[in-house]
């Protein structure tokens, strides 16, 4: 029986009007950006910061300070060396302010002047900005690099993209040998590698660093403030609407069209936008800044100083994209206007926070012992009983001495009635020293008779000996003496 006829079921009816299912990718698949090279004042205000950042990274590490390495932060013998400041493991708490000024100045530049750290000075920036120009010096500017990536391979692109490679490499070696020399002396550090004598952890600590600047620099560029960087993720909540952004004047701009430079765009319609694509062709992260702020953003300007060359060759005024604020734009604020709301809340709450952190840091770094003490009583025995029914304690002290001279210290104790330390009672430590010593503390019998067993409370007092002898300052630290029972 032919069915060609039969009326269709209810279910077949369902399904032939059901859409056609789709596999959508929840991955997107990156875009290559060929950013296209950039000349104005913010780019030049960019290059300054690359130029001074880089100076400092790679330079800083050579600078002496004395006998020793001025910035230097050896991790085998504990000691973190800031010019003329000697730093323990004990000093944690001024690398925990240090986090905290970081963070607050971060917070308080952000609310200010948006992301103007991701867009100037930001690692990520920088050296993708420097990489960029590399590859500009091997395969040409965007367009030339756009037909050199589609054309096939010749010995030309073979030699244009290997001799990107190797400078790419080279870079990336010498910026891990940089990173590393301020944890271990450069110039040593040089000469292993001259020698071909590098340690297996300073091996893997260049190459490692290197590697991660070559990829992160060569390849995933907008990749890392996009999906790896949290702080693109959180600024949004430092931002308000007189924070200064980087905006495109829509009310100026639009509509939008290609036009003559002699006609006037307004007896056609038109806005100040010719949609010549430049600010999107100049963008490192790939958007369009005419759609609004989107937090791919890292507020680099290069579109400002890219439309302000279209402006310029139009004969319109420049900043048709450019620095506002929210307000600023929406308000027609003028810039002292916005300039008077700086001072907000938001703005005054962190600058306070910062200056009494900045404060509380730098008068501890003023008035900080030039020396450290840490005791620790000896677990072996509490206390036991020796010659003459004396009782006895002993002890571990730790000297550490945070200056960069010879320094003799005396070592004394009180708190029960005739204690007393036999042996030495003065030591000499050399130049940013720390020296374990064993201290054994003694009281009378008598003392022992009349005094209820138990832990008693005392004082280690260690005075650091001026050349001529007399103390000239002292640590009291607190420790117990135990009489047994
Ligand atoms: S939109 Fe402009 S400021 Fe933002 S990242 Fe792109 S070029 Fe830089
Ligand atoms: S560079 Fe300026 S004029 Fe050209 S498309 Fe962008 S906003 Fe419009």
């Amino acid at each position: 029986m032919n069915d060609n006829n039969a009326s269709p079921s209810p279910a077949s009816a369902a399904a032939a009007a059901a859409p056609a299912a789709q596999v959508v990718s929840l991955y997107q698949a990156r875009k290559k950006i060929y950013a296209r090279a950039v000349t104005g004042r913010f780019n030049q205000w960019r290059w300054l910061f690359v130029w001074l950042t880089q100076l400092a990274f790679y330079g800083l590490p050579w600078i002496n300070w004395g006998e020793r390495q001025a910035l230097l932060f050896e991790l085998v013998s504990r000691r973190f060396y800031i010019f003329g400041l000697v730093f323990y493991p004990q000093d944690l708490i001024y690398l925990s302010a240090l986090l905290m000024v970081s963070a607050y100045a971060l917070f308080l530049f952000t609310a200010v002047a948006g992301r103007l750290w991701c867009g100037y000075a930001c690692p990520q920036t920088v050296y993708s900005e420097v990489f960029m120009w590399v590859e500009r010096v091997f395969e040409g500017d965007r367009s030339a690099r756009m037909k050199l990536d589609d054309a096939p391979m010749s010995g030309a692109k073979a030699l244009r993209k290997g001799g990107k490679h190797v400078a790419w490499v080279l870079l990336a070696l010498w910026t891990g040998f940089t990173f590393v020399g301020y944890f271990t002396p450069i110039r040593t550090l040089a000469g292993e590698v001259m020698a071909n004598a590098l340690g297996p952890w300073q091996t893997f600590w260049v190459l490692f660093y290197g590697f991660a600047t070559y990829l992160n620099a060569g390849f995933m560029r907008e990749q890392i403030c996009k999906y790896v960087c949290p702080y693109a993720r959180f600024q949004s909540a430092m931002f308000d609407k007189d924070t200064l952004i980087i905006t495109y004047d829509a009310e100026r701009g639009e509509p939008r069209g290609a036009r003559s430079r002699k006609i006037d765009p307004k007896s056609k319609g038109l806005g100040d936008c010719t949609d010549c694509g430049l600010c999107v062709q100049v963008c490192p992260t790939g958007i369009d800044i005419r759609k609004g702020l989107q937090y791919e953003c890292i507020g680099c300007a290069a579109c400002v100083d890219a439309c302000d060359g279209v402006m310029d060759r139009m004969g319109y005024a420049r900043g048709l994209v450019r620095y506002d604020t929210e307000n600023g734009l929406a308000q027609h604020l003028s810039r002292g206007q916005e300039v008077r709301r700086v001072l907000r809340p938001r703005v005054l709450v962190y600058t306070s926070v910062l200056v009494i952190i900045v404060g509380a840091v730098a008068t501890s770094i003023a008035l900080r012992s030039p020396f450290k003490v840490d005791i620790v009583r000896d677990r072996a025995s509490l206390a036991r009983i020796v010659d003459d029914g004396f009782v006895e304690n002993v002890y571990r002290l730790q000297l550490m001495n945070a200056t960069e001279s010879v320094q003799s210290y005396a070592v004394s104790a009180d708190g029960l009635p005739g204690l007393e330390m036999p042996g030495a009672k003065t030591m000499t430590l050399g130049p940013a020293e720390a020296r374990w010593i064993t201290v054994a503390l003694r009281v009378p019998p008598q003392t022992a008779a009349s005094t209820k067993p138990g832990a008693h409370e005392i004082h280690f007092t260690v005075e650091r000996q001026s050349q001529a002898g007399d103390s000239s300052r002292s640590l009291r630290e607190k420790s117990t003496f135990v009489l047994p029972r």
